[in-house]
């Protein structure tokens, strides 16, 4: 038995005839941007995030570029970011042309470690990004208890958190905007790329749909100097059949971690942790060993998908030289990368896959 590490043909075979109608539907109104089916995904996932408005935007990247752009946040300023990340949340400051400013993780949660935040601001600090890496929830009250003691604003990177909650309230409703991905392997997937920003500033709003749209508030009228960053038709309509069954397939994600947790607790392996105050989306399944390798070889040779999220950290990628970070500047985010690695986890993959993989983990 092979087993994916994500089956993503399951998720439109699933929803086949619902997939099919939505095609036909956009195909045949004969109008493909900035239609119907994008304002009515937007009022939809706003209303799944517990948020006045999202908008549109053509991929996850763009809602938290545009997202900082929207505040004001460019060429001078200093976003703080976590250390543990895909490095698209540090290329999403500079993108905005602002400088980021990684803090470490906790070695628990493996994302932005609240009590390091602090000592990282500076007089050029205007906002802090905490992500929800692999679906669960930042430690947000103490984020936004330091953002107000500094006047800062805060952008959630939420781009693999759609509908993990924080002490009950949804991820994208916990601060002041949040960047959400519509990425194909994402828990709300597109069948191509696609991205959104939820928020409840109306002002906020308004500025990424302009800035997402060359800049114009009125049609050949230009504001800002914005990108070409939409959301399609074809895509909102797809979407909008993927979010009835979000809170549904979440759920199956969910138990198949919960089955994990379980039974793999007896194994040398550091299982994801799980705090009282949040609830995981479960977009990755991550366990720590010391022995990666030879996890991986077993698995590889019993032909489950298993990856690394992430590899290499991003203060430690060429891209990254010119901010002169070195190995041991974030020794936690370091040993993280060294070994990490993501067990198959979705929607569809059944009991007896996720049996096989605990199986082939004992063996
Ligand atoms: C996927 C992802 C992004 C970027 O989203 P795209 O739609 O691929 O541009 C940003 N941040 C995190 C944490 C992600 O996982």
């Amino acid at each position: 038995m092979e087993i994916k590490f994500l089956d993503l043909k399951s998720t439109y075979l699933e929803l086949k005839d619902e997939m099919d109608s939505a095609f036909t539907e956009v195909m045949h109104s004969g109008w493909y941007l900035q239609g119907n089916s994008l304002s009515a995904f937007e009022a939809e996932f706003a209303e799944f995030c517990e948020a006045k408005y999202c908008v549109g935007v053509g991929n996850g990247l763009d809602a938290l570029t545009l997202s900082l752009r929207a505040m004001g946040i460019g060429a001078g300023d200093e976003v703080i970011v976590p250390a543990n990340t895909y490095i698209a949340s540090w290329l999403a400051v500079t993108y905005a042309g602002a400088t980021p400013v990684p803090v470490e993780a906790c070695n628990t949660t493996l994302n932005i470690d609240p009590t390091k935040i602090e000592k990282a601001i500076t007089s050029k600090t205007k906002a802090i990004m905490p992500v929800h890496l692999y679906g669960l929830p930042a430690q947000m009250d103490e984020v936004n208890f330091i953002a107000k003691k500094y006047n800062l604003r805060v952008i959630e990177d939420a781009a693999q958190a759609h509908g993990a909650t924080y002490k009950e309230k949804k991820a994208g409703s916990l601060s002041d905007i949040a960047g959400f991905s519509f990425y194909p392997g994402k828990n709300l997937g597109a069948f191509g790329d696609g991205g959104a920003i939820v928020t409840n500033d109306k002002e906020l709003a308004d500025t990424v749909r302009s800035l997402g749209n060359y800049g114009s508030v009125k049609k050949y009228e230009n504001k800002y100097k914005g990108v070409n960053s939409r959301l399609d038709e074809m895509q909102a309509a797809y979407l909008r059949v993927k979010l009835k069954h979000l809170t549904e397939w979440n759920s199956r994600r969910e138990k198949i971690a919960n089955y994990y947790l379980e039974s793999l607790k007896d194994l040398e392996l550091i299982l994801p942790c799980t705090p009282e105050w949040a609830t995981s989306s479960w977009h990755l399944f991550p366990v720590r060993s010391n022995n990666r390798q030879q996890v991986l070889d077993k698995l590889q040779k019993a032909k489950i998908g298993a990856l690394i999220h992430y590899p290499i950290p991003p203060h430690l990628q060429e891209a990254y030289k010119e901010l002169n970070l070195k190995a041991g500047d974030f020794k936690i985010s370091e040993n993280i990368a060294d070994e990490i690695l993501s067990l198959p986890i979705g929607p569809h993959l059944t009991m007896e896959e996720a049996k096989r993989v605990v199986e082939v983990l004992h063996g």
